[in-house]
């Protein structure tokens, strides 16, 4: 089991802290405001009240021991730089920080992070491609649970018959026809091989349909 401190405990530093404690491991959680630390204490191993940007309380924190830390301590760029420098100095061996952009992240790095993460702008990127890449054209609810949706047929479908596909007994969803171009197949049988630019036609549960929309991407 691995040992972290979390400096800084605003959304960011407190999800972190937490998720780790929950899966097991050493946390040491900072933060010079005496409310968050209370928030947090019953959750992770210590939880210090303490000016991570000051070398002295944190070598009697005793960081050099830990194997990673985690800093987050908002906008605040000269302390996120502070700490990074000070933690890096007593050798600890990860650090990563949250930078809150590319400019703030290029400092930090030359100052010794490890790994800098941007969760606002990773997230944010991450939403959209998911909108877009949704390959879902329609969705009809035709009972509580139930839906009809119409997919095009994605990497994975294309040149698959759908007996190789096994879309009941993966997903349990049907599949009622086969669009291509202008025809429109209906029951399509076993052996009936999905081309590009398909459109499939499923029924089923929403949860399984929920799942389709996915497939192959
Ligand atoms: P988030 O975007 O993750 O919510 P916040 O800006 O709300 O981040 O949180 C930053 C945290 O860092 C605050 O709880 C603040 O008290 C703490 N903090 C700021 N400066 C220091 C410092 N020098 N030492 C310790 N903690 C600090």
């Amino acid at each position: 089991m691995k040992q972290f401190i979390v400096v800084g405990l605003g959304r960011f530093g407190t999800s972190v802290a937490k998720t780790l404690a929950e899966n097991g491991h050493d946390v040491l959680a900072i933060d010079c405001d005496p409310e968050k630390v209370q928030a947090i204490s019953s959750d992770v191993t210590h939880a210090v009240e303490a000016d991570a940007t000051d070398e002295e309380t944190l070598k009697t924190l005793g960081v050099r021991n830990f194997d990673v830390a985690i800093i987050s301590i908002g906008d605040n760029v000269s302390a996120n730089i502070l700490c990074t420098l000070i933690l890096k100095e007593l050798n600890l061996p990860y650090v990563i920080v949250k930078a809150p952009d590319t400019l703030h992240g290029k400092v930090l790095t030359k100052v010794g992070a490890d790994r800098v993460v941007y969760p606002e702008r990773d997230m944010g990127a991450r939403i959209a491609q998911n909108l877009i890449s949704s390959n879902v054209l329609d969705y009809i609810e035709f009972a509580p649970e139930y839906g009809v949706i119409e997919i095009l047929a994605s990497g994975k479908m294309i040149g698959k018959t759908l007996k190789e596909l096994e879309l009941r007994a993966n997903f349990d969803v049907n599949v009622m026809a086969i669009k291509r171009g202008e025809q429109l197949y209906i029951s399509p049988g076993a052996n009936d091989k999905i081309l590009e630019g398909d459109k499939l036609v499923l029924m089923g549960k929403n949860e399984n349909l929920e799942k389709m929309k996915n497939f192959g991407n």
